[in-house]
């Protein structure tokens, strides 16, 4: 069955989308999919309303309850090191402004995405039925994963982790990728974790970053500075 993808559709700001997604080519991005997919996904509908005209610049930008709208060029990272095929199943933990988790439907993917601050999830539970997107989401701890419709294909962390979350790595499919941000509050190395059998995993680290804490049960304290 083809998406109905038409709520999307929206000539303004075009060619600022365009633009946007030949600076993510420029610099290294080779996926053609995921540069099609930021030249079509409207990224002010995703933003805060404050920061609509920063839209495309290639920045993070805040939202509501101190979290943040990542980079696009980490979108299109993280997008392009997952390598969604259609029809496969992602899980997201960190939908935050649900701007990636529109990426990744329009790159075919079944979605299933955890967000643990309500405001910003029943912010995004009204946004994507205003869009008619089916993504699946779910208000929790997302480092417990979501073990109701697991094995995931790939598994995407958007937060960063003092360590990966061992119900996240058992949530994997054999055969599947997990791409997710590890390190100190500061600063951390993203790793690509691919399962290649039940019981062996291959890390590869592949550059730093910098987002704002997981905080959750296999992540952070909350009060941890
Ligand atoms: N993918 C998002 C990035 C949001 S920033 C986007 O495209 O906008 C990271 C998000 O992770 C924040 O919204 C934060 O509240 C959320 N988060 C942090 N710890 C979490 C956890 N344990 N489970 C689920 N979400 C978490």
């Amino acid at each position: 069955m083809t998406e109905d993808f038409s709520s999307l559709i929206n000539p303004h700001h075009k060619e600022a989308r365009l633009r946007l997604a030949e600076k993510l080519a420029q610099s290294g991005i080779t996926d053609i999919n995921v540069l099609n997919a930021i030249a079509f996904v409207p990224r002010e509908y995703f933003v805060h309303p404050t920061f609509i005209f920063k839209s495309y610049d290639d920045i993070a930008l805040p939202l509501n309850s101190k979290q943040t709208i990542s980079r696009p060029s980490t979108v299109a990272f993280q997008s392009q090191l997952l390598g969604v095929s259609p029809g496969e199943k992602i899980l997201e933990i960190g939908t935050g402004s649900g701007y990636q988790a529109c990426i990744l439907k329009v790159l075919g993917a079944k979605v299933f995405s955890v967000e643990r601050v309500p405001e910003l999830y029943n912010r995004l539970v009204k946004l994507f039925a205003d869009l008619r997107l089916k993504i699946n989401l779910k208000l929790g701890d997302g480092t417990l994963g979501w073990q109701q419709y697991a094995p995931y294909d790939g598994i995407i962390v958007t937060a960063a982790a003092p360590e990966l979350p061992s119900a996240l790595a058992a949530q994997l499919a054999v055969g599947g990728r997990l791409v997710i941000p590890i390190g100190d509050k500061q600063k951390q190395t993203m790793h690509l974790i691919e399962r290649v059998s039940q019981d062996k995993y291959i890390d590869t680290p592949v550059g730093n970053f910098s987002f704002v804490p997981l905080i959750g049960e296999q992540g952070w304290d909350e009060d941890d500075k």
